[in-house]
C-alpha cells in the first residue's frame, strides 16, 4: 500500500473527520485493551472529540509515509507462539500456585483437587482453546493473502514440530475434533465452534483430572462423579459472605482436600508425640474418626461447620474410612 502511494500524490485530506468516525464504529467491542489500556469503547466514547487529531495524524501518516512508533508496538498473544514444554510447564506453575491462593489451599494439595475444587482447566487447556479460535479466524478470512499463507504453511510446514498448523493438527486429533481438510471443506459459524471446542476439550480434561483424582488416595473422599468444568465444587457456595462463611468453606475444601491437618497425619511427620484426638484422648484421630466416631467433635467440629442431616447420614454409612462427599448434598444447610 505505502509502495503504491509512494509514486502517487497524496492529496492531504486523503481521510476525513467521517471516514475516522464510521471506522471507530465499525471497532468490534467487549475486545482486550491494547498496551496502553486502551480499548474499542474508550474510541467510541469520545469519537466525535477525538476524530479530528486522528484524521489529521492518519493524513500526516499518508503523506509523509512515517509511522509513529507507538502504532509498531502492541500486545502479543500465545495463540500462534508454539510454547514449549518448560514455557508450559511454567505458565501451569504460575496458574495453579494462584488458584491455589485463591481457595486458600496448602502447597501439598494434590493438583486435581485444585482445578477439581473451582472448575477450572489447566492453563494448557486454556492455551488450546485460544490456538483453535485462532484456526477459525484464519479459515474463515476472506484475505487472499492470508488464505494464500494458510496454503503454503500447511503444505511446507505440516510436519515441522514448531509450526501452529502442526500443533493444530494434534490438538484436532487430541480433542477429537474435525481434521484440517474437513473445516475447510464446511467451516462451522465460530459461535458453533466456540461451542464444540469448549465442550470436546471440557470433556477431555475433565476425565483426565478425574482420572489423576481417582489414582491418589488423599483424594478418596472427594466425589468426583457430578463435578463439571466452570461450575466449582458444592463446598465453595458460600451462602453468607461473612469471614466465618467463608472460613467454614475453607475447612470443608481442605477435609474434602484431604489437606485438613489430623493429629495422626502430625504424629506421622513428628510433629505431635502420639497420634490420639485431642478432644476425647482416647482413639487415633484420623479423618474417620473426626468426622464419625469422636464423641466430641460431632457436637463441636460438625456443628460448625453445620453439616447436613443426610449429610451425616451418608458419612453414617460410609463409616469405616470411606466416607465420601456427594455433589447433590453441599456440607451446608
Ligand atoms: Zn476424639
Amino acid at each position: 500500500m505505502m509502495k503504491n502511494f509512494e509514486d502517487q500524490e497524496i492529496p492531504s485530506n486523503y481521510f476525513t473527520a467521517a471516514d475516522i468516525i464510521k471506522a471507530i464504529e465499525e471497532l468490534n467491542m467487549n475486545k482486550s485493551t491494547d498496551e496502553f489500556r486502551l480499548c474499542a469503547e474508550h474510541l467510541k466514547f469520545c469519537k466525535n472529540e477525538i476524530a479530528p487529531y486522528l484524521t489529521k495524524l492518519f493524513n500526516n501518516i499518508i503523506e509523509t509515509l512515517k509511522t509513529p512508533n507507538t502504532f509498531k508496538t502492541g500486545i502479543i498473544f500465545p495463540e500462534a507462539i508454539p510454547l514449549n514444554k518448560t514455557n508450559i510447564a511454567q505458565l501451569e506453575s504460575f496458574h495453579r500456585t494462584n488458584l491455589r491462593h485463591i481457595q486458600s489451599l496448602p502447597q501439598r494439595t494434590a493438583i486435581a483437587a485444585i482445578y477439581l475444587l473451582i472448575g477450572g482447566l489447566p492453563i494448557e487447556a486454556e492455551l488450546h482453546k485460544k490456538q483453535l479460535s485462532f484456526l477459525h479466524n484464519l479459515l474463515s478470512s476472506n484475505v487472499q493473502r492470508v488464505k494464500d499463507i494458510i496454503i503454503r504453511q500447511m503444505s511446507v510446514n505440516y510436519d515441522n514440530p514448531n509450526s501452529f498448523f502442526s500443533t493444530i493438527r494434534e490438538l484436532l486429533s487430541k480433542y477429537g475434533l474435525p481434521p484440517i481438510h474437513l473445516l475447510q471443506e464446511s467451516l462451522p459459524s465460530k459461535i458453533k465452534w466456540k461451542s464444540l471446542v469448549t465442550k470436546q476439550l471440557n470433556t477431555y480434561w475433565l476425565n483426565t483430572l478425574k482420572d489423576e483424582a481417582e489414582s491418589k488416595s488423599t483424594l478418596r473422599y472427594m466425589e468426583t462423579n457430578h463435578l463439571l468444568i466452570g461450575k466449582h465444587n458444592p463446598v465453595w457456595n458460600i451462602f453468607d459472605k461473612t469471614k466465618a462463611e467463608v472460613r467454614k468453606a475453607i475447612i470443608k475444601t481442605r477435609i474434602v482436600s484431604r489437606t485438613f491437618t489430623l493429629n495422626s497425619d502430625r504424629a506421622k511427620f513428628n510433629q505431635s508425640p502420639y497420634p490420639l484426638c485431642q478432644l476425647c484422648n482416647h482413639y487415633e484421630e484420623n479423618i474417620s474418626h473426626f468426622l464419625l466416631d469422636c464423641p466430641l467433635y460431632p457436637k463441636l467440629e460438625l456443628h460448625i461447620l453445620n453439616l447436613s442431616r443426610t449429610m451425616l447420614f451418608k458419612i453414617q454409612q460410609k463409616k469405616a474410612g470411606t466416607v465420601c462427599f456427594n455433589l447433590n448434598q453441599t456440607l451446608s444447610g
